[in-house]
């Protein structure tokens, strides 16, 4: 078994984290994952028995979504970083980033300590997230010191290409999902609708961190024009410091008069089961999708998802065969959908049949993971 040492510099659990979990699972007796933080991704990390370094012992606050430099150089330890990956990298075959920041001193590190060196991209490489000076550095890094860029979406190898990131290097790995993890469990969505005091309410589940671009405000808005019976609940935090629009979301729902028709539940760990209470899940980010993971969890779920048209997101639905694709941003097409699904039986649905057949077939945790492990040991 290869020796990897991944390195992650967020404390919270995103996508890129949870992805990372059921990849270093299957290296937990030769590697380990550096992390800049500890927090909740670290905690899980224990919990799954998989061996980990803090890389410093500073406590650090960095926000995942702000600049690269303003992070990097906010009371961020590079130096002390990377000397430490550098030392580190010595134990390990490779050296595997999963986040942008750990892999601009990942890439130094792995230079001096001559350990090649992998870039797991969850990001869409372009000006509307990034500036040009972060794409130019995280680009310029790869093409001179990554030997692979695994991409996790055709949208993210495309946009990475764009940027002028070397063709050759990236391969498309779709995330992989442990199928078994999302039984349908009637009881279950009982007890919890009841919980919710959701009963009588066609409920429309929102699973994803509360940040502009999520497009929380989208569904708000389109509440406004469903019907009473309609509850929406929104599930996950701000992860990386949106404070300012978790407010603005309270004062939108609260000027709509909409306070008992949306249910603000913070960051779960119980997925599965809620995804279970909800009738539809809403996908509702306003520009491209690296991947998506929430979309893939609903089709395993037997949820009719609705998701936004836009990068990685397409590549997971096909519109009204798997499930439902809607312009960003336009209110009026999310309610067209979320109306069109109240009219049938999800249960007879054949799009929630097939959408689950494609993610059996698609995003396979076994087959996706091996992908990962071929490219690993061709690069080694
Ligand atoms: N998620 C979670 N608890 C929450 C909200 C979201 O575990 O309260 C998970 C969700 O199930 C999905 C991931 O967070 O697996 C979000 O990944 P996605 O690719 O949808 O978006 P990202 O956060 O990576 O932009």
């Amino acid at each position: 078994m290869k020796k990897v040492l991944f390195i992650d510099q967020s404390s919270g659990l995103g996508g890129a984290e949870l992805c990372l979990l059921d990849i270093a699972q299957d290296y937990r007796e030769t590697s380990a994952v550096g992390l800049f933080a500890e927090g909740d991704f670290c905690n899980a990390l224990q919990q799954l028995g998989i061996p980990h370094h803090l890389l410093t012992d500073r406590p650090l606050k960095i926000h995942k979504d702000s600049g690269l430099w303003k992070s990097l150089a906010s009371g961020l330890d590079i130096v002390k970083i990377a000397t430490r990956i550098v030392q580190l990298s010595r134990d390990y075959d490779l050296v595997y980033a999963n986040t942008q920041k750990a892999f601009v001193i990942s890439a130094i590190a792995a230079a001096i300590s001559r350990r090649p060196l992998v870039f797991h991209l969850h990001d869409i490489l372009s000006t509307q997230h990034f500036s040009q000076t972060n794409l130019k550095v995280v680009i310029t890094l790869a093409n001179l010191f990554c030997g692979l860029v695994i991409a996790n979406s055709e949208a993210t190898k495309q946009a990475f290409i764009d940027a002028g990131g070397k063709p050759d290097r990236v391969h498309v790995v779709y995330n992989g999902f442990h199928a078994d993890r999302y039984p349908e469990q009637p009881e279950i969505r009982a007890v919890l609708r009841d919980k919710l005091n959701i009963n009588d309410q066609f409920v429309v589940g929102c699973f994803s961190r509360l940040s502009p671009w999520k497009g929380q405000h989208i569904l708000i808005e389109s509440l406004t024009q469903l019907p009473d019976n309609v509850t929406v609940l929104l599930v996950g935090e701000a992860l990386y410091g949106e404070d300012d629009y978790v407010q603005q979301l309270h004062q939108q729902i609260a000027a709509a008069g909409l306070g008992n028709r949306v249910k603000f539940l913070g960051f779960r760990s119980d997925v599965p089961a809620l995804m279970q209470a909800c009738d539809v899940i809403a996908h509702t980010s306003t520009s491209a999708e690296p991947f998506g993971r929430v979309i893939v969890e609903a089709m395993l779920s037997h949820r009719p998802v609705i998701a936004t048209a836009a990068g990685g997101a397409v590549e997971l639905i096909r519109d009204r065969q798997t499930g439902w694709l809607v312009t960003p941003g336009e209110v009026a097409a999310l309610t067209t959908a979320i109306l069109e699904i109240q009219q049938l039986d999800h249960t007879s649905l054949s799009i929630v049949q097939s959408a689950y057949q494609t993610a059996i077939d698609r995003f396979s945790i076994i087959t996706n993971n091996q992908k990962i492990g071929l490219l690993l040991s061709q690069l080694i």
